[in-house]
């Protein structure tokens, strides 16, 4: 039996870590940044240019993590700090109406044909609470329907079998959700059309909304099968409930439109965060104009924020928007497929069993020879293995996602030589994902 110890030495974090452990529960203001998952000291980042993060220790990794999707055209990209320097020297926040704020929002509802009016908030918890507020006003109904593994943010009502974090940590639910917030739940097997049937005919009036990551990324990639969502759409229709399609992490990466740029299934609210705010605390709801005319104070439901729209914000979202054409998204596709390619070569070749799964330009290996339709298929693989993975990546400078249940992000600044140094790094990994032991 090979004794895994991680040998590999980080003081500087490991001793940042141990103050950070002292002032803030588990160290980390994100439970998935602790490691806990893959075991080992957390690496303290320090800077970051392009594909590369330097860490504490003086160490460069490539970065397959991007921000968890934020970071597009990679760390530092000059035409966004500038526009950052240039918003940060007029001021930091007004607390009133500014042109940025319209820019940013004409330049979504340019952008996501379904989009008529938009609201902006300060993150993707934000937006998604939000909009499930508003579908509940809307339809003067309370129950909601979400996917066990689709991970919608840390909202009390959609924390019921949550991806990313929750999946990472094994979770089933959360103290501190009330019995009385979790029964206004509906959740179900995600691909299953036939369990939302059942949920509607249990309860046709009853149902506000069914919320949906337009293409699952928080429990690995597990995207929709063929129709999924069209069928999810003429459901709700039926029914008088709303249809609601969470792009926090697909919307504006997957594709200038997103994943409704993918699968053109127009939803009547949607969900925006991670890359339009350009490394920022951005995010936003948008969606049909009726609807987004319920809220206040154009409307009677409420919904407000201290810092939503601010200016230095904005401004990074809007560079790094404009920075995003078809260019952009072909430099990414293209690292994406690089990328996978290497990896199904590396991990063939140490005759680990896996499937790759991928989402436009997302992508997450799963050690598993089935494919991964649902939470309970994407649970049911060697997570063991991706440890071992995991730590022999880092060991050689590539820093992945440190949970087996999160998508691989690229940038348009994955050139060549960041592309090479994983390619390099992968072989052993592959042998250590093939020695491992549960
Ligand atoms: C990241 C994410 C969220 C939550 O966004 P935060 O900004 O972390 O609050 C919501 N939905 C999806 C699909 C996400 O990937």
């Amino acid at each position: 039996m090979v004794l895994v110890t991680y040998s590999y030495e980080a003081p500087v974090s490991q001793s940042l870590y141990d103050r950070a452990a002292a002032v803030t529960p588990g160290g980390v203001n994100s439970p998935v940044r602790a490691f806990q998952a893959v075991g080992g000291t957390p690496r303290f980042m320090v800077s970051g240019a392009g594909p590369y993060l330097m860490d504490a220790d003086g160490r460069e990794y490539v970065d397959l993590v991007c921000s968890w999707g934020p970071m597009i055209l990679g760390h530092s990209h000059p035409e966004v700090i500038a526009a950052v320097q240039a918003a940060v020297s007029r001021g930091t926040s007004f607390g009133t109406p500014g042109e940025d704020e319209v820019a940013l929002a004409e330049e979504i509802v340019d952008r996501i044909d379904p989009v008529e009016q938009v609201r902006l908030v300060s993150s993707g918890t934000e937006a998604t609470m939000s909009a499930i507020r508003l579908a509940r006003g809307f339809t003067g109904r309370a129950k909601v329907v979400k996917f066990a593994g689709c991970y919608h943010g840390h909202v009390d009502a959609l924390l019921a079998s949550a991806g990313s974090g929750v999946a990472t940590f094994g979770l089933p639910d959360t103290p501190g959700v009330t019995g009385a917030q979790a029964a206004e739940t509906i959740v179900l097997p995600y691909n299953d059309l036939d369990a939302v049937r059942a949920a509607f005919a249990a309860q046709p009036d009853g149902i506000a909304c069914v919320i949906t990551e337009a293409s699952p990324g928080n429990m690995g990639v597990v995207p929709p099968k063929p129709g999924f969502n069209e069928q999810l759409k003429e459901i709700c229709r039926a029914h008088g409930a709303l249809f609601i399609s969470d792009e926090v992490m697909t919307g504006f990466r997957v594709s200038k439109q997103g994943w409704y740029g993918i699968d053109q299934v127009a939803p009547d609210l949607m969900t925006f965060g991670k890359v339009m705010g350009g490394g920022f605390p951005a995010a936003a709801f948008g969606g049909r104009r009726d609807v987004m005319e319920r809220l206040a104070p154009a409307g009677p439901v409420y919904q407000a924020g201290t810092l939503s729209g601010n200016p230095v914000a904005t401004a990074a979202g809007i560079a790094q928007l404009r920075l995003l054409d078809d260019a952009a998204y072909a430099a990414v596709d293209s690292a994406s497929e690089q990328l996978r390619r290497a990896v199904t070569e590396a991990l063939d070749k140490a005759g680990v069993a896996h499937r790759l799964q991928v989402a436009g330009n997302m992508f997450s290996v799963f050690f598993t020879g089935e494919p991964v339709t649902d939470y309970e298929g994407a649970r049911a693989q060697e997570a063991f293995r991706f440890k071992a993975f995991f730590h022999s990546m880092l060991e050689q400078g590539v820093y992945l996602p440190p949970s087996a249940f999160e998508s691989w992000f690229v940038s348009t600044a994955h050139d060549d030589g960041a592309l090479e140094r994983v390619a390099e790094a992968l072989p052993a990994a592959a042998r250590a994902a093939a020695e491992a032991t549960a």
